[in-house]
């Protein structure tokens, strides 16, 4: 468990996030950030960045790799946005554009502005999911993350690395029919009890 920072009102924290313009001008739909959280969360979803839909939505994974990412959790909308109890938090809050025919990395400025002091509000959680390379590279230092998934087991229970749950997951479950297998199951049972 990384070390906590002390815990500041989360109001004024959510109202900084909100009006932050750190990197505005390289984002191309400007500042939108987008998260979930509350100091009662049990699970984190540490994600990557918004996509368009999300941006426009304002609510997180309100798109088909959010459909994905519940059904590989197990999960209901209901619980999923149920803010007491599971935190929604990407690596970069706002959506950071696109780049080589697909979505931006997250954007640098943004985790050492903001991590830190999101994750103090954090101090009940039972379960964190690190969806795609960059919340694992951030929690677990540099790795594949294809091998990183197979050797889930290493870091339970309270980190589960997943791959990002977009479209490309598809082919990538395809050709790792180990994570359907075995990765699955072993996420909706930490999940369940995470929330029990
Ligand atoms: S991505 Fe992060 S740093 Fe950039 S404007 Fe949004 S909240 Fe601020």
């Amino acid at each position: 468990m990384p070390a906590l920072h002390e815990a500041e009102p989360i109001d004024d924290l959510l109202a900084g996030i909100a009006a932050c313009r750190a990197c505005s001008h390289v984002l191309p739909l400007g500042p939108r950030p987008v998260l979930q959280i509350s100091p009662t969360a049990r699970i984190l979803v540490a994600s990557q960045a918004p996509g368009t839909k999300v941006h426009h939505s304002g609510v997180p994974f309100a798109d088909a790799s959010g459909d994905r990412l519940r059904e590989w959790m197990g999960v209901a909308r209901e619980e999923f946005y149920d803010a007491s109890r599971v935190a929604i938090v990407p690596m970069g809050l706002c959506y950071p554009g696109r780049k080589g025919g697909g979505d931006a990395p997250p954007r640098p400025e943004c985790a050492p502005l903001w991590r830190a002091r999101i994750m103090a509000q954090l101090r009940q959680l039972r379960l964190t999911l690190l969806i795609g390379s960059y919340a694992q590279v951030e929690r677990l230092g540099r790795g594949a993350m294809t091998e990183r998934v197979r050797a889930f087991r290493d870091h339970l229970p309270e980190v589960l690395p997943l791959p990002h749950p977009s479209w490309r997951s598809q082919v990538w479950m395809k050709r790792n029919p180990w994570f359907e297998a075995e990765v699955l199951p072993a996420l909706r049972s930490a999940v369940r009890e995470a929330l029990a």
